[in-house]
């Protein structure tokens, strides 16, 4: 659990989480990525170049919101 409190309510005991990608080719996991999303001409996201960063996603256990941080470089 994280010790901080929801910002859309307050409460605390957020339960610690991340948000998976099912995706074909994907880790797992979703990362974010810097920058405005440009799609190529095949309709996926243009990555190249693009810094991206590990989602940590916790839940508020009362209000079910989510807060998401990106803090370590994937
Ligand atoms: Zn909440």
């Amino acid at each position: 659990m994280a010790d901080f409190r929801c910002t859309h309510c307050g409460a605390t005991g957020l339960q610690t989480g991340f948000v998976m990608d099912s995706g074909q080719y994907s880790q797992g996991f979703a990362n974010w990525v810097e920058g405005a999303l440009e799609r190529g001409v095949f309709g996926g996201a243009k990555l190249s170049g693009r810094p991206r960063w590990e989602i940590d996603a916790y839940r508020c256990p009362r209000c079910f919101h989510l807060e998401l941080f990106a803090g370590r470089p994937a």
